[in-house]
């Protein structure tokens, strides 16, 4: 039986803290691991799996999955709760790895932007051009049009430099200054250049959102997937537990540790910023809402960033039809680092602290204070699964094979600037 999942149906599970599944021995738990999203979970598994540890695996939420959470709604529509997540990589070995756990479905995202009354592709590519300004230019003069209106910057640094670079800044105020400003709460001068360098600009008709290898979604979705993941006698499972709490409670050897960075210092040298979102879930009585899974409201004149329509992204045929509205905001849960010098900056002092903090490891995208995707996650902790292996006196080799992958696991940094195309 499946027990780890009281958020299963929408809705919000049991507020007390769950069970222990399964007994933690007479010497405590291998590895206690915070956070059961893609960071925790794939650490609990390769642990168990890969080199037999016992493993206590916490959420404070009532799931598992993290913010890759997917559930079916009252209306039976299969739902993200944290918004969009779209899977892609470019990696053989993470598609490899999690294709262990699930059954895939081929998608791939498209994305319209409300720009002028219209919508058009986002990524700018030579639809949006000619649509936006009535013409019929092949590939050659589209990049002639961009090239002539694209702004001459001397060092690309930030995410406003990066786009007039390109485009010039009549596309950057109609796509991307006030979808940014509304995002971030912050200009795109204030913000690194790696933020808006994830959108690339295209002179063909390509109108996917993303130019990976691999681009398919879970075929029964996430939460299923992370089930088929964690369902192992030596990984149990602690749900609206915190870490706080559970620390108190239960003894374990090392410590995975994948919340707030600066949390777990008390916020020693002051709180690291991220940039939180507020989600409005819909289910309209019509069978389809918009033409494609996202649309973007670049326009300051609405609160939200985009609206999602699930059923592009999971295939789902339905009556009905369930979308998500994005809202920024500063407060709330924690969902994107705000990449920008300062912040860089102060992460580097936690930075310092976690590495001299013996038996935990930082990992994911709030403990690493990486704006990264599912995909850079989960090398990211295959990464470190390898490390902790060889650690351990297992061969390099022999670290590889158990983390069930050919190649050796990528190293982190160089993805956290990766652009999508
Ligand atoms: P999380 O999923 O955040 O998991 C961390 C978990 O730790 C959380 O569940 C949290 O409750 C728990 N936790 C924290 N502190 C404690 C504590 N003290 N005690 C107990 N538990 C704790 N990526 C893509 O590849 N494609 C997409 O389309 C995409 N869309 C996204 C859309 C949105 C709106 C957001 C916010 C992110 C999106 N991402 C996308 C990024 C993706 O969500 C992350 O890369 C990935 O989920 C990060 O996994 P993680 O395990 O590092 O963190
Ligand atoms: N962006 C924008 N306009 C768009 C799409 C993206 O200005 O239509 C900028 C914005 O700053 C956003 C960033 O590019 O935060 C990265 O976009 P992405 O779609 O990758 O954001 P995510 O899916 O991670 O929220």
């Amino acid at each position: 039986m499946r027990d780890f999942n009281p958020g299963q149906g929408g809705g919000q599970g049991p507020s007390a803290p769950a069970y222990v599944r399964r007994p933690e021995g007479p010497a405590g738990f291998d590895y206690l691991i915070v956070g059961a999203g893609f960071a925790g979970s794939v650490l609990a598994e390769r642990l168990a799996v890969g080199l037999g540890k016992r493993v206590l695996l916490i959420d404070r939420r009532p799931h598992i999955g993290g913010n890759a959470y997917d559930h079916h709604n009252d209306d039976g529509l299969l739902i993200h709760r944290y918004g969009p997540h779209i899977f892609h990589t470019n990696s053989q070995q993470v598609a490899d790895y999690l294709s262990r756990f699930t059954k895939w479905r081929p998608y791939e995202h498209r994305v319209l932007a409300s720009v002028d009354a219209q919508f058009v592709p986002i990524p700018i590519n030579r639809t949006t051009v000619n649509r936006l300004y009535g013409l019929d230019l092949d590939e050659a003069g589209v990049a002639t049009f961009l090239k002539d209106r694209a702004e001459p910057v001397a060092e690309v640094r930030t995410s406003e430099d990066v786009v007039v670079g390109a485009v010039g800044r009549e596309l950057y105020e109609k796509f991307f200054r006030g979808y940014t400003r509304k995002q971030w709460g912050l200009d795109p001068s204030e913000l690194d250049k790696t933020v808006t360098a994830r959108v690339p600009t295209r002179t063909n008709d390509d109108d996917r959102y993303f130019g990976d290898s691999f681009q398919n979604m879970p075929l029964h979705g996430y939460t299923r997937m992370f089930e088929n993941m964690l369902d192992h006698p030596n990984i149990t499972i602690m749900l609206n537990a915190d870490f706080r709490d559970v620390a108190r409670e239960v003894q374990y050897r090392n410590l995975i540790y994948s919340g707030p960075v600066d949390e777990y210092f008390d916020h020693r040298f002051g709180k690291l910023p991220y940039r939180s979102l507020t989600f409005r879930h819909e289910t309209v009585d019509q069978e389809w809402f918009q033409a494609v899974g996202v649309v973007n409201y670049p326009g300051e004149d609405v609160p939200y960033t985009r609206i999602t329509e699930y059923k592009h992204l999971t295939g789902q045929t339905h009556p009905k039809t369930s979308l998500t509205y994005e809202f920024p905001s500063a407060v709330g849960d924690p969902y994107y680092p705000v990449p920008k010098p300062e912040n860089a900056e102060l992460y580097r002092k936690y930075q310092e602290l976690a590495d001299a903090t013996p038996n935990v490891h930082f990992v994911g995208r709030l403990a690493t204070y990486r704006y990264y995707n599912m995909d850079q996650v989960v090398g990211q902790a295959l990464a470190l699964f390898a490390r902790i292996a060889k650690a351990e006196g297992t061969t390099a080799e022999a670290a590889r094979a158990l983390s069930g992958v050919g190649a050796p696991a990528p190293a982190a940094a160089p993805m956290a600037v990766a652009p999508k195309a």
